[in-house]
């Protein structure tokens, strides 16, 4: 907003020919003014909505918020997409993980979901997504659907989402709450992922979220031309690499990107 200097009024009608007022420049007060009130009407609508959210809920988006500064952006972490970025500072992570661990949803670790299996550290999932790097056009397969978190991330970067989980239980509780969350674009399967899930195929992009001893063959055969995959592979309990594998002109080209912790790949349906 512009202050006009001290400017003199009607001069010669004035009674005191040395009275001043200091005036306001109309015009742009109001365009100020034009420009800056739909902008508080959103701070404030924000501002009222945040307000609004139960306490609780206030308390996860404040730790969302830290996970972001601390372990995805922060010094040795560095995650720069920003499409994986909005995704990951979006998706409640705090509605996918047990009642009993909720209150550590946003720590920088893995997490019990249940049937001996984890959710994965936010940083290793924001990693694994920004590696895949997911277009909106894409057609994704997971591999490990376990809650149904890194779906979800995924649900907003691409066009489609199937993802398969070998524990039946943990499959349907991850549809339900997908579905609960809305997000239309997942389909969950429970099954054995080592064969993938021929019917969709090609697949733009391809992530496993258990680990086998080698990369199983059916998963390279439905990566489309040009496609990525990212898989941990490695025994239980010892050294895992992360490797990201590229399909160029039939041949696979792959490197180790990361060591890591994930647990198995099984390939007998549990007993649930
Ligand atoms: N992506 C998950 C983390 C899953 S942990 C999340 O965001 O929560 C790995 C999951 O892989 C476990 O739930 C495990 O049951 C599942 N899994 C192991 N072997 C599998 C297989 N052969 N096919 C499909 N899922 C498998």
């Amino acid at each position: 907003m512009r202050l006009s200097t001290v400017e003199p009024v009607d001069v010669d009608n004035a009674q005191d020919k040395f009275q001043y007022r200091c005036g306001i420049d109309r015009a742009m007060f109001f365009q100020t003014m034009r420009r800056l009130i739909p902008r508080a009407w959103l701070a404030l609508s924000f501002a009222l909505a945040v307000g609004c959210l139960p306490e609780k809920d206030r308390e996860f988006t404040r730790a969302r918020q830290l996970m972001m500064h601390e372990q995805l952006t922060g010094p040795g972490r560095g995650i720069q997409d920003e499409r994986v970025l909005a995704a990951m500072r979006t998706v409640p992570r705090h509605e996918f993980v047990p009642e009993n661990v909720r209150f550590s949803s946003y720590d920088d670790r893995a997490l019990p979901i249940g049937h001996g299996q984890t959710i994965s550290q936010p940083y290793i999932v924001a990693f694994m997504t920004e590696q895949l790097k997911p277009q909106p056009t894409d057609k994704i397969l997971e591999v490990g659907t376990g809650s149904g978190y890194q779906a979800a991330i995924l649900s907003s970067l691409v066009q489609q989402v199937f993802t398969i989980e070998i524990i039946a239980p943990l499959a349907q509780r991850a549809a339900a709450d997908l579905r609960r969350l809305n997000y239309t674009n997942v389909f969950v399967r429970a099954g054995d992922g080592y064969a993938g899930w021929p019917e969709h195929a090609p697949y733009d992009a391809i992530i496993v979220t258990c680990a086998p001893d080698q990369v199983p063959a059916p998963l390279v055969a439905q990566l489309r031309e040009g496609g990525r995959m990212i898989i941990p592979v490695g025994p239980e309990g010892s050294e895992q690499q992360l490797y990201l594998l590229e399909k160029h002109g039939g041949q696979v080209k792959q490197r180790t990107v990361l060591p890591v912790r994930f647990v198995p790949m099984t390939r007998i349906t549990p007993k649930p």
